[in-house]
């Protein structure tokens, strides 16, 4: 996993975009942020994220699944803390995996490095937690006296931590314990086309059975939903595919195969601005 890291949250990395000072606000932050309610921090939240709104947590880290932070307390003395969720197994993994597979609108948004908007669905429908469920997922230690899950240089890091799940929401996976490059690469094999098996003619006249309905829609797909943004520029699915294998002419189809693309996102994209 590559590591990410944050200095002043007023800057870099892991810091404040241009949205404002790090909050409870946004579609990642505030579900992030919610979970603080659910400890019940009281006073020691409202703490946490006047510390985060005024840069005390100096910098932080995350290694692998694991997040270490310096915040700075209200004298000369600054705390280590140190933050992680409780990971998600690999059979739980897996079934995350499987419930993306199940829809082509979340698998071609991850594939394009685009976190779903609703990815929490199929979250849920493997049983597996994405954002912190309470106290029981977070696990926290602290070097000031309260020396742990209650203190507020916690509550600190989980403010700045929302606003760093906001700017790149694929942060949640490495806390759980996975990162992107990993989900991805699990999503590609569980996506991929198995090979026809041998021997077996493609059925040609199921293509021209009813030249009637052929152009027509048929019933949609089971769990198949339009996620209603945005498509990705055009030509980066198929950047990713690679080459046609279709031998010498493989740049040519892929040219045709570019403009009906574009022409096609253009479209869809004239329409979600409707
Ligand atoms: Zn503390």
């Amino acid at each position: 996993m590559r590591p990410r890291r944050g200095r002043d949250p007023r800057g870099g990395r892991g810091g404040r975009g241009a949205r404002g000072a790090p909050g409870p606000g946004g579609r990642w932050a505030g579900p992030w942020a919610r979970t603080l309610e659910r400890m019940r921090m009281g006073r020691r939240a409202q703490g946490g994220l006047h510390d985060a709104r005024t840069g005390r947590v100096t910098g932080w880290e995350a290694r692998g699944a694991e997040v270490l932070a310096t915040v700075q307390g209200d004298g000369p003395e600054a705390f280590q803390v140190r933050f992680s969720l409780a990971p998600l197994s690999l059979a739980q993994w897996d079934s995350v995996i499987e419930a993306v597979a199940r829809r082509p609108d979340f698998t071609a948004r991850l594939l394009d490095g685009v976190m779903p908007y609703r990815i929490e669905d199929a979250f849920r429908e493997a049983r597996a937690p994405l954002f912190p469920a309470g106290g029981r997922d977070v696990r926290a230690s602290c070097t000031c006296p309260e020396g742990g899950i209650g203190c507020r240089h916690v509550a600190a890091l989980h403010y700045v931590l929302g606003d760093a799940v906001e700017q790149d929401p694929f942060l949640l996976f490495q806390l759980r314990g996975r990162d992107q490059e990993q989900v991805a690469h699990a999503l590609r094999a569980a996506t991929a086309p198995s090979a026809a098996p041998a021997g077996v003619a493609p059925d040609a006249d199921a293509l021209t059975a009813d030249p009637v309905t052929f152009w027509k829609a048929g019933p949609r797909p089971n769990g198949l939903r339009a996620d209603a943004a945005e498509p990705a520029p055009p030509g980066s699915t198929l950047r990713r595919l690679g080459p046609p294998p279709v031998g010498d002419d493989a740049e040519a189809v892929e040219a045709v195969l570019r403009r009906a693309w574009a022409t096609a996102a253009a479209a869809a994209a004239r329409r979600l601005r409707r």
